[in-house]
């Protein structure tokens, strides 16, 4: 069985990583972390759910890791690199699904794997995924004269803005058109902006009320549009995929995967 430790088990994704862990066998709650002066600290993990695990929920990183195989993060970036130094010195793998980090950040994600197993996704779910792979090739395709926008909405509780998914269809656009995102992003209009300038990726977001993630990548010509959308109803699709990752860990001692790789699907 695989030992998992579940990070932020008191925020709304950790609640659908307990849930997916309790109703899978292959998967063994080793234990639990969350923020120190979390309400949540000295509670049994399984509280919530009815259930008595013995698993304690702690804030103490390092006795947390001992005897664990990998540890699922669904935090802030702050909490994250913590939890990738802690995993690097306990020789534990990382399913990282927290949003936000600055290019900093995900360069020691980068530098960690090389020691350690590491996926890394902004979005685990097998739709997103697949999305990923179709903006990409629809921005490669409808290269010329079609204006690229990226528009996700999110639940009012979200801190991180445009969302690590939509970052992430913002890239796979970019180089389906051969450039860096960083090159080409829009990330704010206001005021007399001007013409839209040819080339560019544009990115809209909203906030409200408990929408749980919507994304859409529109690809605008003159006389016609494409858009690509993906919708999620429920956390679980996420949590589903991240300990898909977990497993898919198992048998791989370092290296740096995304979501695709778990999936075995094709990276263009
Ligand atoms: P949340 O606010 O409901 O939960 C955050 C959890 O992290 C809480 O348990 C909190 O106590 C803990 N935490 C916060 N700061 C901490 C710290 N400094 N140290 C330790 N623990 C800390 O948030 P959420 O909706 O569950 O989302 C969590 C993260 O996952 C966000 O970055 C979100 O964007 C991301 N997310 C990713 C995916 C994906 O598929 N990759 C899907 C949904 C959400």
């Amino acid at each position: 069985m695989l030992k998992v430790v579940i990070a932020g088990v008191s925020g709304r994704m950790g609640h659908a990583l307990l849930d997916g862990v309790f109703s899978d066998n292959g998967l063994q709650l080793h234990a639990a972390l969350d923020r120190a002066g979390s309400p949540m600290l000295g509670r049994d993990a399984g509280e919530q759910f009815g259930k008595v695990t013995g698993v304690k929920i702690t804030s103490d990183v390092a006795p947390a890791l001992q005897g664990a195989d990998v540890l699922v993060d669904f935090t802030r970036p702050e909490a994250s690199m913590q939890y990738l130094q802690a995993c690097q010195q306990a020789n534990v793998k990382l399913v990282i699904g927290t949003t936000g980090f600055s290019e900093a950040e995900k360069s020691a994600i980068t530098a960690a794997a090389r020691h350690v197993g590491i996926v890394f996704a902004p979005n685990m779910s097998v739709g997103v995924t697949l999305l990923i792979n179709l903006v990409e090739q629809a921005a490669r395709v409808l290269n010329e004269g079609y204006d690229i926008e990226v528009v996700e909405m999110h639940h009012r509780h979200k801190v991180d803005a445009p969302s690590g998914t939509a970052l992430r269809l913002g890239e796979a656009a970019a180089k389906g058109i051969d450039k860096a995102l960083k090159d080409c992003a829009v990330y704010a209009r206001e005021g007399v902006t001007g013409e839209r300038e040819a080339g560019t990726i544009g990115f809209a977001t909203m906030r409200g009320g408990d929408v749980v993630g919507d994304h859409t990548v529109v690809l605008a010509g003159v006389g016609e549009r494409v858009e690509l959308t993906h919708k999620a109803s429920s956390r679980a699709t996420f949590a589903q995929g991240a300990l898909r990752a977990a497993k898919f860990l198992a048998d791989k001692p370092s290296g740096l995967f995304d979501m695709r790789d778990v999936l075995g699907f094709a990276k263009n």
